[in-house]
């Protein structure tokens, strides 16, 4: 295991600890990644709240897991369900039009510092949008903070405002800045995925069982991040919510149609969505399966 980054990420955590009654917001996915930053706020011993933000899409498995590890007190339900939301949205969630995380898993922690297992390895995306710190909403305020207190700071291409160190000054800025803007504290943003399970099997933590099924990544079942190809298997995995997914596009198009919104041939009804969605076919499901299909 790598110490040296442990020690970072117990520094990184104690150094930006706000000093209220609420302590740290640590956003816990229920993955791996989730699994590290709560063992390091522990190691760190600074006070946070551990919550997890339902999505209502969670594999089974996952939210036992997270009910097991963290309490179902600490388990927040949304106000719309993911199936709920694309029905008001009129679109299925995607890599571009990508509004449920934001709208279901980024909801908590409002006016506190959050925790989050965020790492740049995931993505390229992650690394142009992430650091160490990252500050999001009113940058211009934000700016003039950092520039009064000669913060050493980039701005991402979405107008986050990214620390990548732990000084007196970045603390500073955090410290005024995290009652009005989203402030997220990344402490394993340089952390390999190696780094990520060496660290857990030193500490005894096997983490969510779906990693021994073969699983790479823990979020929504089928979600349009993981790639064509992870949708589809978790599909077969978990046929339920392929078909949830199908009666779901079928709503979302009769609302479509209600609102007198434009509903092309490929979008004609919850399978050719389906379709669409999955890059262009449709999976072979048990025939009991197939039958049930209509809403
Ligand atoms: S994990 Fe994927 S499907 Fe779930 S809320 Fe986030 S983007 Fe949407």
């Amino acid at each position: 295991m790598n110490i040296e980054m442990e020690r970072r990420a117990i520094e990184c955590l104690k150094a930006f600890e706000p000093h209220d009654e609420q302590g740290y917001y640590l956003c816990y996915s229920g993955g791996k990644d989730g699994d590290t930053v709560r063992l390091l706020a522990q190691l760190a011993g600074v006070a946070h709240q551990c919550k997890h933000n339902l999505t209502t899409a969670d594999a089974p498995e996952t939210v036992y897991y997270i009910r097991d590890t963290i309490g179902k007190e600490n388990i927040i339900s949304p106000a719309l369900s993911i199936w709920q939301l694309i029905v008001k949205k009129g679109i299925p969630p995607s890599r571009k039009v990508r509004y449920c995380c934001s709208e279901l898993k980024e909801i908590g922690g409002k006016g506190q510092v959050k925790i989050t297992g965020v790492r740049k390895a995931e993505s390229k995306s992650r690394r142009a949008l992430q650091e160490l710190v990252t500050i999001s909403g009113a940058p211009k305020h934000t700016v003039k903070a950092a520039e009064g207190l000669s913060v050493s700071y980039r701005i991402s291409r979405r107008n986050g405002i990214l620390l990548d160190n732990t000084n007196d000054r970045s603390r500073r800025l955090v410290a005024a800045r995290y009652k009005s803007c989203s402030v997220a504290i990344n402490p394993i943003s340089d952390w390999e995925e190696s780094d990520v399970w060496q660290f857990l099997h030193h500490y005894g933590c096997k983490s969510n069982p779906l990693y021994q099924c073969g699983f790479k990544r823990i979020g929504c079942v089928g979600c349009p991040l993981g790639g064509f190809k992870n949708m589809k298997r978790e599909f077969e995995y978990y046929p339920k919510f392929y078909e949830n997914y199908i009666k779901t596009f079928d709503r979302m198009i009769a609302e479509r149609a209600r609102r007198g919104q434009e509903t092309s041939k490929v979008w004609a009804d919850g399978e050719a969505v389906m379709r669409w969605w999955l890059g262009g076919e449709l999976l072979n499901l048990p025939v009991e399966i197939a039958h049930n299909l209509a809403v």
